[in-house]
């Protein structure tokens, strides 16, 4: 697979360092080691091993990568693997987005809590929907879902926020 042009990795090397002085003490550690896995990701600095053809010499060197969670990289191909076994679970039927969002005030609570925190909001988010959803009223019907944590909130880098 060729590279693109640019990587998320491009970005941080060329402006990170700045972008990290310019928000000191509004991003967390989480966020700061993410960085810094995408930074050296498939970079000398996590090591290597060098392939040598024992025909031609051809020789290629494959730096480590960091497989971080976060890392485009390194779960782009994950990613694009759970997308596809998911859209083969579809049904041919009708699909909706629902968000759940904690409220700003339990953040910090789930954020030092955070398996027993987004337990509870996956069970509250999954009982939530059956039960609307098996309301005659509403649809009347017994639903399935697939629940995905986001953890990073769009207007904050450290509050766990939403499952859809
Ligand atoms: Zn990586």
């Amino acid at each position: 697979m060729p590279r693109p042009s640019l990587e998320v990795a491009d970005v941080f090397r060329a402006h990170g360092a700045e972008w990290r002085r310019a928000n000191a003490g509004h991003i967390g550690l989480g966020q700061l080691k993410v960085m810094s896995a995408i930074e050296s990701c498939r970079t000398a600095s996590l090591g290597g091993h060098v392939a040598r053809c024992q025909d031609c010499a051809h020789t290629l060197i494959a730096y480590n990568s960091c497989r971080n969670r976060h890392c485009p990289k390194c779960q782009g191909a994950a990613a694009k693997q759970w997308l596809a076994e998911r859209q083969a679970e579809l049904l041919p039927v009708p699909y909706y987005h629902v968000v759940f969002t904690l409220p700003a005030q339990i953040a910090d609570i789930a954020y030092q809590n955070k398996a027993v925190i987004y337990a509870i909001l996956f069970k509250a988010a999954a009982e939530t929907l059956i039960r609307i959803a098996a309301d005659p009223k509403h649809l009347g019907a017994h639903i399935a879902l697939t629940a995905v944590l986001h953890t990073w909130a769009r207007r904050s880098p450290i509050i766990p926020t939403s499952i859809s």
